[in-house]
C-alpha cells in the first residue's frame, strides 16, 4: 500500500511515518498544500491523508480541488481543532473518513485499512485472480512468499487485471514519486515475479504492453 500523507507538523509526520513504515505501508510525505494538491492527482495512491490547516492550501481545498477533477482516491482528514465542523465539512467535500488529531498511529492504521479493502474481489484479506491468491497480510501468492518491491508490483496488477499498468505508474507506487530509479528496476522486478509465476504453473502471466507497461491476463 502507498498513501500520499500532506502534513506540515514535521515531528508528528515523521513519528507517524516511522509506525507506518512497520506496518508496511510506503509513504510519500509532503509539508504543504501545493505539493500536496499535485501529487494529490497522480492516480497511484491507495488513499491520500490529508491534515486540513496547512500553508498555502488547506487540506479542505486539495479535496475539493481533486474531488472536482474526478480523483477518486479515498481520503482521510486529519484536523488539530476537536471541531465537529470540521468533521462535516471534511465528509461533505468528498472524504472518506476523518480522524482527530491527536491520534493514535495504530487507529490510523486500522482506517487505512479499512479503506483499502475491496470486499467485492476479497474474501478476507485475499485478492483473487483466476486461480491466483493474493494474501494481503501475509505478501504471499498461492504461498510463495514475496518480497517487499515484488508484492507491491503483484499487488498494484492484481488490483487492475486485464488492464494495462504502466512502468510510470509502478516507478511511483513502488518506489515514490520523487525517485532516481531507472525504468528497468521495474524490468527486473516483472521477471523475478514471471519466474514466481511459473513456478505456481499457473495460466496467469504477466504480458508486456510494448512501449507502455504491463498487464495480468489469463491465457486460455
Ligand atoms: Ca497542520
Amino acid at each position: 500500500m502507498r498513501i500520499l500523507y500532506v502534513e506540515d507538523e514535521k515531528y508528528l509526520a515523521e513519528a507517524v511515518i516511522h509506525v507506518l513504515k512497520k506496518h508496511k505501508i510506503d509513504v510519500d510525505w509532503v509539508e504543504d498544500g501545493e505539493s500536496g494538491l499535485a501529487l494529490a492527482m497522480e492516480p497511484h495512491y491507495d488513499v491520500i491523508v490529508l491534515d486540513i490547516m496547512l500553508p498555502k492550501l488547506s487540506g479542505l481545498e486539495i479535496l475539493q480541488s481533486i474531488r472536482r477533477r474526478r480523483v477518486k482516491t479515498p481520503v482521510i482528514m486529519l484536523s488539530a481543532l476537536s471541531d465537529v465542523d470540521d468533521k462535516i465539512k471534511g465528509l461533505d467535500c468528498g472524504a472518506d473518513d476523518y480522524l482527530a488529531k491527536p491520534f493514535k498511529t495504530v487507529e490510523l492504521i486500522a482506517r487505512l485499512k479499512a479503506l483499502t479493502r475491496r470486499p467485492a474481489l476479497s474474501d478476507a484479506n485475499n485478492i483473487e485472480y483466476q486461480d491466483l491468491s493474493l494474501d494481503t497480510n501475509n505478501h504471499t501468492l498461492n504461498n510463495v512468499e514475496l518480497t517487499d518491491k515484488e508484492y507491491n508490483i503483484t499487488e498494484m496488477l492484481f488490483k487492475n487485471p486485464d488492464s494495462v499498468v504502466t512502468k510510470q505508474q509502478i516507478l511511483a507506487h513502488v518506489w515514490g514519486a520523487e525517485t532516481a530509479f531507472e525504468e528497468n528496476y521495474v524490468e527486473v522486478y516483472i521477471s523475478y515475479l514471471r519466474k514466481k509465476l511459473k513456478s505456481l504453473n499457473t495460466k496467469v502471466e504477466i504480458k508486456t504492453i510494448r512501449n507502455l507497461g504491463y498487464k495480468l491476463t489469463y491465457v486460455q
